[in-house]
């Protein structure tokens, strides 16, 4: 069948997910080319913060954990003025006004140029892959990023909203600070996490099924078709899920196999991990949705940031005006991409945070993600907190995007300093990582392809 235009959101038509991949051939090379330019590839961040919810000691040795820093050199003045020059709180009566959009629109502490504990770091030289990181540390990690997933409206969250309408954008050190019940919690992590059961006989369903047959079925056996969760919460739960599908595929597309020292697709680890659990592969494909949607909305916006870097000289490192002239061009082949037939009718933000509790459920939902960005300091492996950090940033921007600002914030006349670089940075690389995902997950269906061939 291959291309077919997408006739509803991601949940009901297995359609969508042909257009997907089939967009993602063009995309996914584009992305791989544009973050590897100056302004895309150097992102600062704080991997020093402490844990603010539990003792962590689970530091990852392994050399793997470990993140090379970007050369100083490399990295323009006029990102740290600009970043520094954004700063500003806004007050009531504020709005239309440049840079009034500040911080409470935001659903994640945002890294910044002007961060003075943050160190710049060249995500080309960091590959998102196996570290080794895992244990105790890394399911805690987890758990409490599953456990956030909360959203009702208890007396508790009334009286919470009201605290937090009043105190802007201060966010609740509580994890789930938004009075629910254990037994919700403890329900809702079930559904979340507990899937990990493989028989050899379920070995390769879905994953490895051609897309047109058994994905749409499959997507209705997902744990959270039936429980009657509203749809904030399963936007929730899809894109963690999502990321955390993205996660596994890169470790399981770049294993180190310890014996022979040697990087390589693990095949194995990625049926036990994603091809038996269609529903976290599903999520992936969501969250390329959901981030599209956001790039293709602020498209207008984006088209006139200043992507440049010239006159930087740099080290090593693409730069000057004609790195600058080509990265500019697949910067609107990226947003044209995104911005396609194809994607338009993928994710529509308008069912979301619409009924009567709409403002209720947007608090809580942007605290339970600001507070998944602060989980991800208590990553006990460096490296796996950047692009923790990183894609929290970049899904938190997406969510901004979709979902406080509307058209007229959305305009780079009446607000150029909406979005911070390291917005940016992390939205394209978020989508990079997920691009890059979709991308593996063909490449395990050739693999495994090849082994059935041999038998
Ligand atoms: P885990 O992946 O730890 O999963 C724990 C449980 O969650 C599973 O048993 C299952 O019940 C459930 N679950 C798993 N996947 C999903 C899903 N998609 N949706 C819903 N439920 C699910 N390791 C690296 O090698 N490289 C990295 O770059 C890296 N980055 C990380 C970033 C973060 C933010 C965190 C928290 C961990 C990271 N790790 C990384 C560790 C990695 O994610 C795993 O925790 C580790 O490989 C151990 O895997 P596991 O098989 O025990 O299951």
């Amino acid at each position: 069948e291959g291309y077919c235009s997408p006739s509803g959101p991601i949940e009901s038509t297995h359609c969508l997910y042909e257009t997907v991949e089939t967009l993602n051939h063009q995309l996914f090379p584009s992305l791989h080319d544009l973050v590897t330019y100056p302004f895309f590839r150097h992102y600062k961040v704080d991997l020093h913060k402490e844990c603010p919810f539990w003792y962590e000691n689970g530091f990852c040795m392994n050399r793997n954990c470990g993140v090379e820093e970007a050369n100083e050199d490399d990295i323009p003045e006029k990102w740290r003025a600009r970043a520094l020059s954004e700063v500003r709180v806004s007050s009531p009566g504020d709005e239309g006004v440049s840079g009034c959009y500040f911080k409470e629109q935001d659903f994640c502490y945002v890294e910044d140029d002007a961060d003075q504990n943050g160190q710049y770091v060249d995500l080309t030289l960091n590959p998102e892959r196996f570290t080794g990181y895992a244990g105790d540390s890394a399911h805690n990690v987890w758990r409490a990023i599953y456990e956030e997933n909360c959203f009702g409206l208890s007396e508790a969250s009334l009286s919470e909203l009201s605290k937090a309408s009043s105190s802007s954008a201060s966010s609740s050190s509580n994890i789930n600070g938004n009075g629910m019940k254990k037994s919700d919690i403890a329900s809702a992590v079930v559904g979340a996490g507990g899937i990990s059961k493989s028989s050899p006989s379920d070995i390769p369903t879905w994953g490895f099924s051609k897309l047109s047959e058994g994905w749409g079925t499959e997507m209705v056996k997902a744990p959270l078709e039936g429980e009657g969760m509203c749809e904030e919460k399963k936007v929730y739960y899809r894109v963690i899920s999502g990321l955390h599908a993205s996660i596994s595929i890169h470790i399981c597309a770049e294993y180190l196999d310890q014996t022979t020292g040697e990087w390589a697709p693990n095949l194995e680890c990625f049926i036990s991990r994603l091809a038996t659990h269609p529903e976290r592969l599903s999520n992936v494909y969501f969250n390329a949705v959901l981030l599209l949607r956001a790039v293709a909305r602020a498209a207008p916006y984006l088209q006139a940031y200043d992507i440049a870097t010239a006159p930087t000289l740099g080290s090593g490192v693409k730069a000057g005006r004609e790195s600058d002239k080509l990265a500019k061009e697949r910067f609107d082949q990226v947003l044209n991409l995104a911005g396609g037939d194809g994607m338009s009718k993928g994710f529509d933000e308008g069912d979301f945070f619409m009924g009567e509790d709409a403002p209720i459920l947007k608090e809580q939902f942007k605290t339970h993600f600001r507070n998944v960005s602060r989980i991800m300091d208590c990553v006990g492996c460096d490296k796996c907190r950047l692009w923790g950090k990183l894609q929290v940033s970049g899904i938190g921007t997406a969510l901004k995007i979709l979902f406080e600002l509307d058209d007229k914030a959305l305009d780079p006349k009446i607000n150029p300093d909406l979005l911070q670089r390291s917005e940016v940075v992390a939205l394209f690389n978020t989508l990079h990582r997920i691009s890059e995902s979709l991308a593996a997950v063909e490449e395990f269906r050739k693999i495994y392809a090849a082994t059935q061939e041999e038998e």
